[in-house]
């Protein structure tokens, strides 16, 4: 009986909790934004504490860059962005006033830009600000207007402060308590917080923004931070899917995956949220779930930190635009220093290096980013012959415990003949969990498709 009695009000202080995220395209019209209102409403009335981080509308944060290069051009015009978020308040019968304050900043500082005639990268990250500024109060309205006790807040009046890379900022750690402080006394007001996505403030109070797509970032941080028992990143798909579902109609979604082959799958730009982004929620061993915020029913994909299911192929992903460029050296590939030579002039010129192949006398790198080749290219001359062979595409098999399941090879390359396609680089042993095969540009829908049917049977 005292057994029973405690448990219970154990139950009563442990209170789960839940961040939500909402991206752009969940929050981008009125209807939206209401469907949206109900799933806080839900996941409010089921777990008692729910804090919301929200994008700014879709396509504003692109608005918002172009008008501050306009504006260091001489001219910025931000009547249009203004009438689009105005019209939003207006569908929702939400207060007109609601964002004049931040629509008032913005068009000051338009106006110190275009007087500077000089955009620097913290006056930008000012600039991207205003998008879920704006979002995270019209979000927040719609819920009080729905009879929620939302209240917006700036991220970085809540304890969020980063270092001071503008455009690409890093939480520091005592944001961490700060945040759990803050919210914690939210929480005990017995609000419902609505947060912005993708910015805070560095030590010294400037404004700046944690890379694009940062509101994944902004999630984890806020749920690493409150420790919640999960976080929902709401998209528009159902979940991570087995391919990409323009390329294979039978594609499905998975139940669940690793946070590792999630991580796989984010350079295939699966919409799936960005590996180094959920670094506090890997970090706390908080599970994420990615749902669709128009088929709210939909159990969508579980990322945790072990999968849990059958070793295999999870999802069959592919990326085109790949360049390979051959380093062929008779006199020296296999002294000392040459790789290292190589890859400094990769290095110098900022080119992202993918897969990687060598044989006795030469390296195949591959690259999705040829614009600086050209300048690498004279300089690899200097000790190697190069050729560049454009027009590839990498497929890449994910699946957590890939290379010991002893067959997958085969089955791929029985595939890849029947269908005629070359390999023209392989990339095994890196990881546990990935295949990836370089193949030609044209013969990439064609081998994804014929993969997907080998091993989904779809
Ligand atoms: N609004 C920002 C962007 O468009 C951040 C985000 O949506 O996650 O990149
Ligand atoms: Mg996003």
């Amino acid at each position: 009986m005292r057994k029973f009695a405690d448990r219970r009000r154990l139950r009563c202080i442990i209170v789960p909790m839940r961040v939500l995220k909402f991206g752009g395209t969940s929050v981008g019209d009125a209807e939206r934004i209401r469907g949206v209102v109900a799933i806080v409403r839900g996941r409010a009335a089921a777990d008692g504490r729910v804090a919301v981080v929200v994008s700014a509308q879709s396509g504003v944060t692109n608005q918002l860059i172009e008008l501050a290069h306009h504006a260091a051009a001489g001219h910025a015009d931000p009547a249009p962005l203004r009438a689009r978020l105005e019209g939003l308040i207006a569908d929702l019968s939400l207060e007109p006033g609601l964002i004049d304050d931040e629509l008032d900043e913005l068009e000051t500082l338009l106006r110190g830009i275009s007087l500077v005639g000089d955009l620097t990268l913290r006056s930008l990250d000012r600039m991207m600000s205003f998008g879920e500024r704006c979002s995270a109060r019209i979000s927040a309205a719609a819920m009080v207007a729905a009879g929620l006790p939302a209240r917006a807040y700036m991220a970085y009046d809540v304890g969020l402060v980063t270092d001071a890379t503008y455009g690409s900022a890093h939480v520091q750690p005592e944001s961490y308590e700060r945040i759990e402080a803050a919210l914690d006394a939210a929480f005990d007001d017995g609000l419902l917080p609505v947060v912005t996505g993708f910015v805070a403030k560095d030590g010294d109070g400037y404004i700046t923004t944690l890379g694009r797509g940062g509101s994944d970032y902004s999630a984890a941080i806020f749920g690493a931070a409150l420790g919640a028992a999960e976080i929902e990143i709401w998209t528009d798909v159902d979940g991570v899917m087995s391919a990409d579902p323009r390329i294979v109609a039978g594609a499905r979604s998975l139940d669940r995956m690793s946070f590792e082959e999630a991580a796989e799958l984010a350079y295939y730009g699966a919409k799936v949220i960005h590996p180094a982004t959920i670094q506090p929620a890997v970090w706390k061993d908080i599970p994420i779930r990615v749902l669709n915020t128009m088929r709210p029913e939909h159990p969508g994909t579980l990322i945790l930190r072990a999968s849990a299911s059958e070793p295999g192929v999870r999802s069959i992903a592919s990326k085109g635009g790949i360049t390979a460029v051959h380093v062929t050296s008779h006199r020296m590939l296999l002294q000392v220093g040459f790789m290292r030579r190589m890859f400094e002039v990769f290095e110098r010129h900022q080119i992202v290096i993918d897969m990687i192949s060598t044989s006795e006398v030469s390296v195949t790198v591959t690259t999705d980013n040829p614009k600086n080749l050209p300048a690498a290219d004279a300089e690899l001359r200097e000790f190697s012959e190069v050729r560049v062979d454009g027009d590839k595409a990498i497929l890449c098999l994910v699946g957590e415990g890939l290379r010991d399941v002893p067959d997958v090879l085969t089955r791929v390359f029985a595939v890849l003949q029947r269908e005629s396609v070359p390999v023209r680089m392989v990339s095994v042993g890196a990881s546990r969990i990935n295949v990836s095969l370089l193949v030609d540009r044209g013969d990439e829908k064609r081998a994804v498709k014929a993969l997907h049917a080998e091993f989904f049977g779809v």
